[in-house]
Order: structure tokens, then sequence, then C-alpha cells
């Protein structure tokens, strides 16, 4: 592929070769609510960070950010407490299903990172001592991130996980038992299925995400989101734990950093490039989009950006 790279056409390519995967995944059913989105639609968008915006299929289409909301949640937490994050999160691998309990008991109610179920509710926790209102100050700051003062997050969504989010609320009650909660269960379930709730499209998914790209600052605004060091941090956790227990598989595949949830969304980012999103309701057994991660694997070996 010549430089620069023309991603408008490799936007079109990968949108062709995609349509056969369509109808091959899974639409998550365990949130009701998610179970109704059709799962045949594909939208993909990447935002460099002179603000050129390429984009192909439904990429204005809004879906739910689910556990792509973990990675804002991680920032906005981050900016406030710093490093005493670690001291009740950790930053390894889990090698086990996101909304895993099994190691919360041996490991004394610490979650291994902040991007499955566990490590995202302590966030949350945090969010919540800070914030009277979290889950509006996580929708402002995503606001801020991509630029659409717009965004909202829906209520059918949250009101539906929090019906059925019987394994989350477990899970927080265990990690109070051992003193990691420290706001009520109920408030934190609030706040977390709030932010997974929220509602984006590819296009504003790529802008918010760019910061990362961009050492830590909002590329548009020029707003210092964390410094840069924080920046490469944060990328680490994305590229090490971001896609699940799949997180491996994808770095070997995909080879940037990412964060996926189960509304078939994987935002990524190529650091001093561009940020990206996919989307495609339809995942594989791991949680991640299907059509999607083969976009982002093919869009790394089109382009020979990657990390690497
Ligand atoms: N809200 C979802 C849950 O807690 C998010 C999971 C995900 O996207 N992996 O189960």
């Amino acid at each position: 592929m010549p430089h620069p790279v023309d991603y408008q056409a490799v936007l079109d390519q990968i949108h062709g070769e995609v349509q056969p995967l369509l109808g091959r995944g899974r639409v998550a059913s365990y949130i009701p609510e998610l179970a109704k989105v059709p799962g045949n639609q594909f939208g993909m968008a990447v935002v460099t960070l002179d603000g050129s915006v390429h984009s192909c299929g439904d990429a204005r289409e809004a879906f739910s950010i689910q556990s792509v909301s973990k990675l804002f949640a991680l920032t906005l937490a981050y900016q406030c407490v710093g490093d005493a994050l670690w001291e009740r999160v950790g930053r390894e691998p889990s090698g086990s299903a996101f909304n895993s309990l099994v190691q919360l008991e041996s490991e004394l109610g610490k979650p291994r990172n902040p991007f499955i179920n566990a490590g995202a509710l302590v966030v949350t926790d945090v969010l919540c001592t800070r914030f009277v209102n979290p889950e509006t100050a996580l929708v402002e700051f995503v606001r801020r991130l991509s630029g659409n003062a717009t965004l909202q997050y829906d209520d059918r969504v949250a009101r539906s996980e929090l019906a059925t989010g019987f394994r989350n609320r477990a899970m927080a009650h265990f990690m109070r038992s051992f003193g990691n909660l420290v706001n009520p269960v109920d408030d934190v379930m609030d706040a977390y299925c709030r932010h997974c709730a929220i509602r984006m499209d590819a296009v504003d998914l790529a802008r918010a995400v760019a910061f990362l790209a961009h050492g830590g600052v909002n590329p548009w605004s020029g707003e210092v989101i964390v410094d840069a060091s924080s920046a490469k941090r944060l990328s680490a956790l994305m590229l090490t734990c971001g896609t699940y227990d799949a997180a491996g598989d994808f770095a070997y595949r995909v080879g940037i950093p990412a964060k996926s949830g189960v509304g078939g969304g994987i935002v990524g980012h190529i650091p001093g490039r561009l940020g990206v999103c996919v989307w495609s309701p339809e995942l594989e057994p791991s949680g991640n989009s299907l059509a999607g991660s083969v976009a982002l694997e093919r869009f790394t070996t089109l382009t020979g950006q990657s990390l690497f």
C-alpha cells in the first residue's frame, strides 16, 4: 500500500470483504434490550489526527457502547485518583470471561484489571465517590472527547441490564465484603449500567479515542485529558486486557490497543496517527464483534500500520 494511505479505499474494500461474515455470529442476548438489535449491520470509521474522517456502512448508526465505556470510565477515574487506583484493581489479563467471578475469591476481592466487569465496578465505585452524578459526569466527559454534545445513555438498555444483571450485582456485593467497594451496591450498579448504556456511533467513538493516539491530548480542542505517560499506560492495558480473554489472539491478529463491548463495538488507535472504531453487533464466543475483529485485522494488514 503506497503512502499516504487512502483510508477511504481501505474501508470500502473491507466493507465488501466482511459481507459474507454477517449472519455468522450471535447478537448478545443476556441483556434483553440488546437482543433486539438487527445483527447484519456493519460500520467502520477512521479519524486521523488532522481531523479527517473516513467511514463506511453503518458508521453513523448509534449503538450501545457497553464495555467500551470501561475505557472512558477508567480514564476519568485515573484522572481523579491516579496510581492509587492500582491498590484496588490489578493490571494483568484475567484469562477468564469478562463476567467471571472465580478469581475474585482467591484474590481477595481485587479484580485482575479495570476492563473485566469486576474491575469496571471498582472503577465505577471510584466515580461514585468522586461525583454526585457519576453517570452524568461520564456522559459529559465522553461528549468532550468526541466533540458531540448530544450524546446520551439509553435508559431502556440501562433498565434492562439493571433488571437482569444478577452476576454483576453478585460481584459488587462480593467485593464489598472485602471492603473493595465503598458505595452502596445499588448506586454502583446504577451508574455502571448507565455508562454501559451510552449510545454512540462509530465516527464519534473513533474521535473519542483519538486523545490516546495523541499523547493524551484531545487533538481538536487541545484539552489535556491525561499526560503522555498515562496515555501510554492506558493503551498498554487496552492491548493486554481490552478484548476479554481473547486479548492475546487479538494482539496477534490485529496488533493495536483496542477495547470492545458486547454491543458489537470495538475502538482502537494507532499512536501518532488515528482513532478507529468498528461496529457489527454479532459476536464471536469470546464476546468480541465477529466481523469487527476481522475488519480490524484487515485494516492493519491493508494499511501496513499497527503497533509493530
Ligand atoms: N454491561 C455489560 C455487562 O456488564 C458489559 C459487558 C461487555 O460489554 N463485555 O455485562
